[in-house]
């Protein structure tokens, strides 16, 4: 019985930490959203939206929903500095988590959202630094241009290397990130081989934010985001929210071998109802060695709880007044 107490008090004491801090963050007003607008996966301010040197985001855009990542950073005074979007923020936690409890892993958040006026003022410097802006470009995003204005972006340090370069992607911290990543929804953004499509060189320490079914279906088939959201416009806004990993990098291997997937049709025919059973059906013929259901739980897992704790007031009865006297 004082077993149980404990193990309750324990629990409670767990939930009711909040999942963020909202203790006075610098949060910028955000943004406010076009009116009556159905905004798309891919449009801005959601997941898929593509940020590079052809696609800016506006001067004035600021994120609607920014929290401070409770997360380890390489000084104190930068805890309070680093925000991203809430699911972002999240999910960067359960990276984070996940490094230290699998790999013993001790990660280090440097850099999360980046303001227009931010990142023109990072530019300018690198420019003033290497000489031109031609070289500036290489190693520091135009502002407008950078993903960080998304609130979606972080870089990553470690304690074995405490700055942002190449060497990182060498690190055990590094690569796991670069391996792992993807399971909590983040991609690692630009690579070497990507350079001529991105624009920019190989950045190990920096990641996106585009969810785990997004994220796990890009790392899986091994493409650059650019290419990623190339393909994933011709698939129904259902299938891109909705769609598990298995389904989403089936679809798109299959369109990016110039094949016409079968299941593309059936469900870009589906009405409302019918979505449901033509995502299952479509997904069928991807799936190696897994269930619909676990491919399904794997991208779109549970959240967890930001609430209350559930208390059963029974069960609470029974342990504070026992009857009986074992
Ligand atoms: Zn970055």
């Amino acid at each position: 019985m004082k077993k149980c107490c404990l193990l309750l008090t324990l629990l409670a004491l767990l939930f009711a930490v909040p999942a963020f801090s909202h203790s006075s963050p610098p949060v910028p007003s955000p943004t406010p959203p076009p009116e009556a607008v159905k905004t798309s996966i891919l449009d801005l301010g959601r997941h898929l939206v593509l940020v590079n040197r052809e696609h800016r985001i506006s001067k004035t855009y600021i994120p609607q929903d920014l929290v401070l990542p409770r997360v380890a950073t390489r000084k104190e005074s930068l805890q309070e500095q680093i925000l991203m979007t809430r699911e972002a923020a999240q999910a960067l936690e359960a990276l984070f988590e996940a490094a230290l409890m699998e790999e013993g892993h001790v990660l280090y958040a440097v850099s999360g959202y980046r303001s227009y006026g931010i990142q023109q003022i990072l530019f300018n410097t690198k420019v003033q630094e290497v000489g031109s802006r031609e070289r500036a470009q290489r190693r520091v995003a135009l502002a407008g241009t950078s993903e960080h204005q998304l609130g979606l972006a972080i870089d990553l340090q470690a304690p074995s290397h405490l700055n942002l370069s190449q060497a990182f992607g060498d690190t055990e911290e590094g690569k796991w990130a670069g391996e792992n990543a993807h399971r909590f929804g983040f991609i690692l953004r630009y690579k070497t081989a990507w350079r001529d499509l991105t624009g920019i060189s190989d950045e190990p320490w920096h990641f996106r934010y585009v969810g785990i079914a997004h994220a796990t279906a890009m790392h899986q088939l091994d493409i650059p985001f650019e290419t990623y959201v190339t393909y994933a416009r011709m698939l129904p806004e259902y299938v891109l929210t909705g769609g598990s990993h298995v389904l989403l990098a089936g679809l798109i291997a299959d369109l990016m071998a110039e094949k016409q997937p079968e299941a593309l049709q059936a469900l870009q025919k589906a009405d409302e109802a019918g979505q449901e059973s033509a995502l299952r059906q479509a997904t069928a013929p991807y799936l190696t060695g897994q269930s619909y259901e676990q491919a399904l739980w794997y991208s779109y897992p549970t959240p967890k709880p930001t609430a209350e704790p559930w208390v059963d007031a029974d069960e609470e009865e029974v342990l504070l007044h026992p009857s009986g006297s074992n």
